[in-house]
């Protein structure tokens, strides 16, 4: 056989066929998405700590030399008379090969522990260490017990770079069993799938299950796109739109008067036929009733799956960044932000920058109630600081609730999120124009650049003004949804 396969080939066959076949034959039209890889990065970074934390003091097995020499180096360890710790210990059995996260060999008894970055243990999980075993057993190693070490979301950093307690682990050898023995059938089929010719699949589901398949812009660039289908129809209960999909009306504009059963649907019917907007009184009456002056909020977070700051736990969404736009009837619109790139905790020094900023009057717009759920987890960080904290979060108008509640356009597609809205409202506003960062996960990544010590000034400096530009979009788009959405022609 020209190929090999190892556990994630197999996870991918089990996925779906075609997608191990287009791994293997065409990986040029492979295309992987910015969060897959974040998660790539996010997994190294907990991997390295999990040697430190879990099983100190081990021999990595460098796959730089080539699999042979690597598979070579883990026999040499693994045979020796010595107990041994090796992190990435690499074996193979047929044509699968595998790496251990992490290995230790006393005497005969060999422990294995697979490293996740998740918070939760996944069955998928189970699947990857069957798989694991079985090749191990086949090289002749077979594990005395096979372990997952994921991340505890309750464990607090201390600081001083102490992990103790970051994972939790959780022991699968009696759960892999029953897997254990699918697995020569599973690579059996893999193997027949790649000698084959490319599987008939059709998309669905699966494609995005469990994980986003890297071949979804090649596998559904010739699928028919139905413009407004009739499954996205805002306010339509599921069992309806799947009932008038069936009976032939797949693009809303199709449906019939009268079918819909209500007015508000009516009017949304009508819209998706003349592309006109529904801006109905009641949304414009709140709107409206928004004091002067206004202010306009969003923070951005960044959650490390490592915490770097003493008392932060993982993935704890920690703000880093806000914008305001300020609203005065008499003096305009001014602009305020806060951007800390110290790389040291930024909370305490943003908290107060914003209780300056935003005073004691006025309703403070956000979109969703994402802003309401940092100001609480501030408010407990600083309890000296909840009172005035909590005099922000009485003022929050959240903007989503009247948007989604009344707001309607075709092109919105069924969803009610800034981004989908905005086009529709106030189209010469445009993310779209952004360098380097153009959505929430761009931020972050752009934030970890710029606290890296060995990013260079210039590229910092330009990702710091490109951050500054993607949070003031963000709340200078609140504003003119709230100005143009305050009028109506009803
Ligand atoms: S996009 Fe869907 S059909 Fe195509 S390879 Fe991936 S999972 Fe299979």
């Amino acid at each position: 056989m020209k190929w090999t396969l190892s556990k994630s080939r197999i996870l991918s066959f089990l996925q779906c066929p075609k997608r191990l076949y287009l791994e293997v034959h065409h990986r040029n039209l492979m295309k992987y998405s910015a969060s897959s890889e974040i998660a790539f990065r996010i997994g190294n970074e907990v991997g390295e700590v999990a040697q430190k934390v879990l099983m100190p003091g081990g021999v990595l097995i460098e796959y730089e030399r080539g699999l042979r020499k690597a598979i070579e180096t883990t026999h040499k360890y693994l045979n020796g008379l010595f107990d041994s710790t090796l992190y990435e210990a690499t074996l193979q059995a047929q044509n699968i090969q595998v790496r251990a996260d992490l290995l230790a060999k006393k005497k005969d008894f060999i422990n294995v522990i697979e490293v996740k970055s998740s918070t939760n243990v996944k069955d998928l999980y189970v699947i990857d260490c069957a798989i694991q075993y079985w090749v191990m057993d086949e090289a002749g190693f077979t594990p005395s017990k096979i372990s997952l070490a994921y991340i505890n979301n309750q464990f607090v950093y201390q600081g001083g770079g102490d992990y103790n307690g970051l994972f939790k682990i959780f022991d699968l050898s009696a759960d892999i069993s029953e897997h254990v023995e699918q697995v020569p059938g599973w690579v059996e089929q893999a193997n027949k799938t790649i000698a084959g010719k490319l599987p008939n699949i059709e998309i669905g589901e699966h494609c995005n299950k469990p994980y986003t398949c890297p071949f979804i812009e090649h596998c559904w660039k010739d699928v028919p796109v139905i413009k407004y289908p009739v499954t996205k129809f805002p306010g339509l209960k599921k069992s309806k739109s799947i009932e008038l999909a069936n009976a032939g009306y797949e693009d809303a504009r199709d449906i019939p008067d009268g079918l819909l059963g209500n007015e508000i649907l009516q009017a949304r019917l009508n819209a998706y036929r003349t592309g006109k907007q529904v801006i109905p009184r009641e949304l414009c009456n709140k709107l409206n009733q928004l004091k002067f002056p206004r202010y306009y909020l969003d923070f951005e977070t960044i959650g490390f799956a490592v915490p770097r700051w003493s008392g932060t736990r993982p993935y704890e969404q920690l703000p880093f960044q806000w914008s305001c736009h300020a609203e005065d009837k008499s003096m305009g619109i001014s602009h305020i932000e806060f951007l800390d790139t110290s790389g040291n905790p930024p909370m305490r020094a943003l908290s107060e920058a914003l209780i300056d900023t935003v005073g004691n009057f006025g309703p403070i717009v956000v979109y969703t109630t994402f802003e309401k759920t940092v100001l609480c987890k501030l408010q407990e960080r600083f309890p000296e600081l909840a009172d005035q904290l909590q005099g922000i979060i009485d003022r929050l108008f959240d903007l989503y609730q009247p948007i989604k509640e009344h707001y309607f356009h075709r092109d919105l597609q069924g969803g009610y999120s800034i981004k989908n809205v905005l086009p529709t409202v106030a189209p010469e506003i445009n993310y779209a124009e952004l360098v380097e960062v153009q959505d929430g996960m761009m931020a972050q990544q752009a934030y970890l650049e710029i606290i890296n010590e060995e990013t260079l000034p210039e590229r910092k400096q330009s990702l710091v003004e490109s951050l500054s530009k993607y949070c003031e979009m963000d709340t200078l788009a609140m504003v003119k949804l709230v100005q143009n959405l305050s009028n109506t022609d009803e």
